[in-house]
């Protein structure tokens, strides 16, 4: 049994799924200990992206596991009340996902998806940032 009753798991959720998370916190300071310089959360672009490096014709996009539905993710696991409910809204994100990702390759966009599951291994994920902010 989930300990909140569904009112409060909602109010829960929403706030996990707010602007300016921590992991999305990170990403900008890695990017920005880098050298690089950005634009958050575009308005004009599909599905505002989180961070926009428009000199690099560049995105970043970090996914919380929960909302966006991590693949083999035990960070993205439903909760067990209603969970039907979850499940469908967890897919309409996905595919709003998939079609915002699509979109934006169209326009031209180099897109990098960060789970937040990869937050975990820090110098991973510089790694990972710089290879593809190197990577023409
Ligand atoms: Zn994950």
């Amino acid at each position: 049994m989930d300990i909140y009753d569904q009112k409060k798991r909602s109010e829960i959720m929403s706030k996990i799924s707010s602007k300016n998370t921590a992991p999305e916190v990170i990403i900008r300071k890695i990017l920005h200990s880098m050298g690089y310089r950005f634009r958050l959360h575009q308005k004009n672009l599909p599905g505002t992206p989180d961070i926009v490096l428009k000199r690099h014709q560049k995105i970043v996009l970090v996914n919380g596991c929960f909302w966006h539905g991590h693949e083999n993710c035990k960070r993205s696991k439903l909760p067990e009340t209603n969970k039907d409910k979850w499940e469908a809204k967890i897919q309409k994100n996905k595919l709003r996902d998939e079609h915002n990702l699509a979109e934006l390759k169209v326009m031209g966009w180099d897109v990098l998806v960060i789970w937040q599951c990869q937050l975990r291994d820090r110098e991973k994920l510089m790694e990972q940032i710089s290879s593809f902010m190197t990577n023409e």
